[in-house]
């Protein structure tokens, strides 16, 4: 049976986010985009609440959270700053390759950890040289008795600069392509890790993006998640998940630009009357609303199939991609509806415009998930839908 409806439990981890978004996020929103200041004191207090880690399984002191719940709160976070809310999830992004992967000494050790401190993870994967394709990247591990020497260089890592770990892909054969990867927790204190300069973004500017670099690093064996050689399909599988709760957060944005284009044409006036009385401007708000409502099913279907057992890739892939798509387009038409004012940095969808572009790009560019979502159709598969 088809239900649409959040239960009572969904509905107040959303308002909880709702309300966090509120009072912490929104009024400091502004100042950390202009400063480029990361929002430290606003993860604590996120984590505080329990709006991180919210898949840490149960028997580690974690909310163990379904992928359909973790995605009520990320729509919510996003729709106030999705600088801040990439810097408060990238916890869950770090996290999803290691709770597919690893054993429970790993997660002991590791994860258990942040259940009762506040803790920082990065997810490092993307290279300067490789990104789209992962297989390519070129960081490697070399088992010497019990340790990996791991050497090479990251870019765009966020949390890099902040973060108390990192899980790393690298290369433990790098004759055997995407079958000779392989990922390791690593602590971002150890020797030989080098972190880069804060980058300078277009949007999503308080978020802590960098490269990291790796000169002989050693780490444990016991830090290796997952088998040698299961680390692409480690990484891939977490996307699975990480993928419905990017796309959610577009969602999130798209609608923040859709609230603020809705009260704005309700109020401008040219030729004596509201340009929402312009069917040409009412209609651009009614394809706003048509997409964001469209955008968060395809969310709610791709998490609630992880959630139910089913393989979702291609249906996450194409809710990534939608709602992408759609979240720069809606923001983009919402400077349209605020005319010059749209175009000034002391309004607020001038913000929103540069936050939305990233949304193509991490976790998969907009292209990559019409590669894996044309390559589901070639294969004869994924044109029944969610062929449950
Ligand atoms: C702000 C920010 C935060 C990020 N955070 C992280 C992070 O925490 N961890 C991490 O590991 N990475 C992170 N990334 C990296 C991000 O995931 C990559 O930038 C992204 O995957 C694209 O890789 P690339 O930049 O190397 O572009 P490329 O792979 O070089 O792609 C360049 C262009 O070519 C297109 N293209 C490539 N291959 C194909 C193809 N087969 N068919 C069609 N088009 C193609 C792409 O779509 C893109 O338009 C982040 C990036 C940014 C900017």
């Amino acid at each position: 049976m088809i239900d649409f409806s959040l239960t009572d439990e969904q509905k107040a981890l959303r308002d909880m986010a709702r309300d966090f978004a509120k009072n912490e996020m929104i009024p400091k929103a502004e100042h950390h985009d202009q400063t480029g200041e990361y929002p430290m004191d606003i993860l604590k207090k996120a984590w505080s609440v329990g709006l991180m880690n919210l898949h840490i399984p149960a028997r580690f002191g974690g909310p163990e959270m379904a992928d359909l719940d973790e995605i009520v709160i990320v729509e919510e976070i996003n729709a106030a700053c999705s600088g801040m809310a990439t810097a408060i999830l990238a916890n869950n992004l770090a996290l999803a390759p290691v709770l597919v992967g690893s054993s429970d000494e790993l997660l002991k050790k590791w994860i258990e950890p942040m259940t009762t401190e506040f803790k920082l993870a990065a997810y490092a994967v993307t290279e300067p040289g490789a990104g789209s394709d992962v297989a390519s990247i070129r960081t490697t591990a070399k088992r010497v008795g019990d340790e990996y020497i791991i050497n090479g260089s990251k870019m765009w890592i966020t949390n890099a600069g902040v973060s108390d770990w990192m899980f790393v892909l690298t290369k433990t054969d790098p004759t055997a392509g995407h079958k000779g990867m392989t990922g390791f927790i690593l602590d971002s204190k150890s020797a030989g890790v080098i972190i880069g300069k804060k980058e300078k973004n277009m949007g999503q500017r308080c978020s802590d993006t960098r490269g990291v670099t790796f000169e002989e690093v050693k780490v444990h064996k016991s830090q290796r998640v997952g088998k040698e050689g299961d680390g692409f399909k480690i990484a891939m599988a977490a996307f699975d998940h990480t993928r419905p709760a990017v796309a959610i957060g577009a969602v999130g944005v798209a609608r923040t630009a859709m609230e603020h284009a809705i009260r704005y044409a309700n109020t401008r006036n040219a030729f004596g009357k509201p340009i929402s009385a312009n069917q040409g401007v009412s209609f651009m708000l009614a394809e706003m609303a048509r997409d964001i409502e469209a955008g968060r099913l395809l969310c709610w279907q791709a998490a609630w199939m992880m959630d139910h057992g089913y393989k979702n890739t291609y249906q996450a892939s194409i809710a990534k991609a939608f709602c992408a798509d759609m979240c720069v387009r809606i923001c983009t038409d919402a400077v349209q509806v605020f005319g010059g004012y749209g175009y000034n940095a002391e309004y607020p969808v001038e913000k929103l415009m540069r936050d939305s572009k990233i949304f193509q790009i991490y976790e998969g560019t907009s292209q990559i998930q019409r590669v894996i979502i044309s390559k589901f159709l070639n294969d004869g598969k994924g044109i029944e839908g969610p062929n449950l």
